[in-house]
């Protein structure tokens, strides 16, 4: 398997195998998987769900299926407990984020869960994602860490998405009560027949089932990122993996996306303002493949908030030479332009960022 930033989803099936607080059972194998991976010099991030089944025990619930609230207290004390589980198995450390669809779907928190993945990272940091169930109302929700690893995967620009289950893959049908069910090792398609084959899942404490795995890897794949399912109960699939073998079912990415990418930079996100550079920062952004700095911006036009798109013109010649999302909101950004990005911290009292648009977030034209 050939990547070089990975998500890795996490059920909470491998987290709370007993439904009765974490174990290491499954996951001492995940752990060694990721820190061979990392001495590989890939990062990871993980997303893992069992807060609610590792903090089940903990609190009072008369009834098998508890009710919203009583889940939300779960899933506060469990969260504490499943990260305590995952740290001790790295020398390195973990981080947590916690995060809802309402904070993915806002520009400006976009662009921080990005940011504060992009430094984890750098730092040789193992963040832990799971959605923050505490505050997750239905309008709030992601509602399965299947799709939430997925929209991970697509902020953090990861270039491969891993979600372990109990399960092999994807079956023609179901392998439990068909002898002659068979593994589909490859889907190049996700068409309604394959959703047809995923039915639901008969795990009790399991959110997603087949179903949102599928949605996740649809998700992934249309934005060039390679998925997987595979079984994380069985610690040989980890050494497959390493040795660059399939055991599980390969979604194959869409390999025209980097091309979307720049499409939809390009010509589907609308400009709030302008950017005017100097020399120095026209030919490092053109020709070198440099983030912008803000040395290098001499004036701004527009009112724009973090995270929107703006034209990055040459103030020579006025011809817009790139776009690219901002890290900064106009008013900021006016008091550190033409600065050092050294200087930003002791300027603005604060530094999310030291460059103005990252070359990720650009499109040269
Ligand atoms: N956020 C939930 C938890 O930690 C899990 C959701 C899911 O597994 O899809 O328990």
């Amino acid at each position: 398997m050939n990547f070089n930033r990975v998500v890795i989803k996490v059920g909470s099936a491998l987290v709370s195998p007993d439904n009765n607080g974490c174990s290491g059972k499954y996951i001492q194998a995940i752990a060694r998987f990721v820190t061979k991976c990392r001495q590989e010099n890939k990062e990871v991030i993980l997303v893992s769900s069992g807060s609610v089944a590792a903090g089940r025990h903990l609190i009072q619930h008369g009834s098998p299926i508890p009710s919203i609230p009583t889940k939300q207290a779960m899933a506060s004390v469990g969260q504490m407990k499943m990260m305590a589980n995952w740290q001790r198995f790295f020398d390195v450390p973990c981080s947590q984020l916690l995060i809802t669809h309402g904070d993915l779907k806002d520009r400006e928190r976009y662009i921080n869960i990005k940011n504060t993945l992009r430094i984890l990272l750098a730092n040789g940091i193992i963040p832990v994602v799971n959605e923050n169930d505490t505050v997750a109302t239905e309008e709030l929700k992601v509602g399965d860490n299947d799709n939430l690893a997925a929209l991970v995967a697509l902020i953090s620009e990861a270039d491969c998405l891993i979600i372990l289950s109990d399960i092999d893959g994807v079956y023609d049908k179901d392998p439990k009560i068909n002898d002659d069910a068979e593994m589909l090792c490859e889907i190049s398609e996700i068409t309604d027949a394959i959703y047809a084959m995923a039915g639901t899942t008969n795990n009790p404490i399991a959110t997603g089932g087949m179903k949102t795995k599928i949605q996740a890897a649809e998700k992934a794949v249309e934005n060039g990122i390679e998925t997987y399912i595979l079984n994380g109960t069985n610690s040989q699939v980890f050494d497959k993996i390493l040795l660059g073998e399939n055991p599980g079912t390969h979604f194959l990415a869409n390999k025209e996306v980097s091309r979307a990418k720049k499409h939809w930079l390009k010509h589907i996100l609308k400009s709030h303002g302008q950017l005017l550079l100097d020399n120095g920062a026209v030919n490092a952004v053109k020709n070198n493949g440099a983030s912008l700095l803000p040395s290098g911006i001499i004036s701004i036009n527009g009112d724009f908030v973090a995270g929107e798109s703006l034209d990055i013109i040459d103030a020579n010649t006025k011809v817009i030479i790139a776009k690219g999302i901002c890290q900064y909101n106009h008013q900021d950004l006016f008091r550190i332009k033409g600065e050092n990005s050294e200087k930003i911290q002791s300027i603005l009292g604060f530094c999310p960022s030291k460059v103005i648009v990252h070359r990720d977030d650009m499109v040269i034209l």
